[in-house]
């Protein structure tokens, strides 16, 4: 996959230390490596692309001897497959998506290890998960995006309104992209942040008031991507009564470090995306007040961070584990949305996207998502993951995101 990126003025951050890129400044031993947020062509062919997915998914359930199922769910808006793979037979249910965003690889890569691993292994622990949980997990829920290597789809907003002719009216929505961001040009091809179109009322029908929308309102459901991911939630939760778990898996800034050190966040966690519907502040979704554990979403993080700080002995970059910010309220995001339902919610933030690091790490950071989801679901098997403190999540250090790179930079998604 090549495509060129729009390059900008390049700064780059050591340490504390911020010196520009034409600079050749010597770097002590005990300074970090050179970290810079600004997009460049880096490249991605050890990640999984779209065909690669297909064979070896197929690979996977062959290999598996029936323990893995693979089915097409959905189509993404334009005409690839939406792809499930379902191990397990026990009576709680974790949902896995990745690749929402299109520039967040490893994903994907850590699922097809886990599914690999799951529907192969013999181990008392591969064992105990299939008897206790049913894992279903969706690989790459946006492969558009992912064709395109960007965060963002390339349906147009044109083409929504002629599926939904009620919005002939409507404004436009406000994640839709139509200006360079994230070194992609987005205005010959333009776009949509499709982790903002989901909405905690799953049976919502778009409506011409509700646009054009914000990140700390609801999305509509125009997209086939989050209509296949909330429709593959709805029909889970009718079959097990409740969707226990849900995990995302998405990348974040490169250069954050762990508060009171040079060392760059690995990944961060967090299991809080919306405002507590039971406070003023989440009045908006009051409705959902009954069904929203947060305490179980702390728990679960608490696993995940549990597990990789054990992991630590083998290599200290998985130790370097934090809290993504709290003080989020999106709704218009699947953990939003399915938090409020009722899941316990998880959301990893991989150090890095495409544009940034490329598979720079790919190995490590992908091993460090393999990780955290063992450690999840092996809490969730034993029922340990009840025992845990939710007080430990709010232990767990917050980000560091003073050192990252000051310059043309303004805005760095996640
Ligand atoms: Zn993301």
């Amino acid at each position: 996959m090549h495509r060129m990126r729009v390059l900008a003025l390049a700064a780059v951050v050591a340490g504390s230390a911020f010196i520009p890129a034409t600079a050749t400044a010597p770097l002590t031993s005990a300074a970090p490596p050179p970290c810079s947020e600004e997009p460049r062509e880096n490249p991605i062919s050890e990640f999984t692309s779209y065909d690669e997915l297909l064979v070896e998914l197929d690979r996977i359930e062959r290999v598996s001897a029936g323990r893995v199922s693979v089915e097409k769910v959905g189509e993404s808006n334009r005409g690839r497959d939406m792809l499930l793979a379902r191990v397990g037979s026990g009576p709680k249910v974790v949902l896995i998506t990745a690749e929402i965003h299109g520039n967040e690889k490893t994903g994907p890569d850590a699922v097809l290890d886990l599914l690999d691993y799951l529907g192969t292994s013999d181990s008392a622990h591969a064992r105990k998960i299939r008897e206790q949980l049913t894992v279903v997990a969706m690989p790459k829920i946006n492969p558009d995006a992912g064709a395109l290597d960007r965060r963002g789809n390339d349906m147009t907003w044109e083409e929504a309104q002629a599926r939904f002719p009620q919005l002939a009216t409507a404004q436009v929505p406000w994640n839709y992209y139509t200006e360079p961001r994230q070194g992609d040009d987005y205005s010959q091809r333009p776009g949509f942040d499709v982790n903002r179109d989901y909405n905690p009322n799953l049976d919502y029908q778009p409506q011409p008031q509700d646009f054009p929308g914000a990140s700390d309102k609801p999305g509509w459901f125009i997209s086939p991507e989050t209509q296949t991911v909330r429709d593959v939630y709805k029909s889970l939760r009718d079959e097990f009564g409740a969707v226990d778990t849900y995990i995302d898996l998405h990348h974040q800034g490169a250069c954050y470090t762990v508060p009171g050190t040079d060392r760059f966040v690995t990944m961060s966690l967090s299991g809080k995306f919306v405002a507590d519907p039971a406070t003023p502040a989440g009045a908006a979704y009051a409705e959902f007040a009954d069904t929203y554990r947060p305490e179980y979403s702390k728990q679960l993080n608490v696993a995940a961070y549990n597990a990789l700080q054990a992991a630590a002995n083998q290599n200290p970059d998985f130790g370097n584990i934090t809290l993504y910010p709290q003080d989020t309220n999106l709704p218009g995001t699947g953990l939003g949305s399915f938090q409020l339902n009722g899941s316990g919610a998880v959301l990893f933030e991989v150090r890095g996207q495409t544009q940034t690091l490329g598979e720079q790490h790919r190995g490590m950071l992908t091993r460090t998502v393999y990780i955290g989801l063992d450690g999840i679901l092996s809490s969730i098997a034993s029922g340990q993951v009840d025992n845990l403190d939710p007080a430990d999540y709010d232990r767990i250090p917050p980000t560091d995101r003073g050192q990252q790179t000051k310059s043309t930079i303004t805005e760095i998604e996640n």
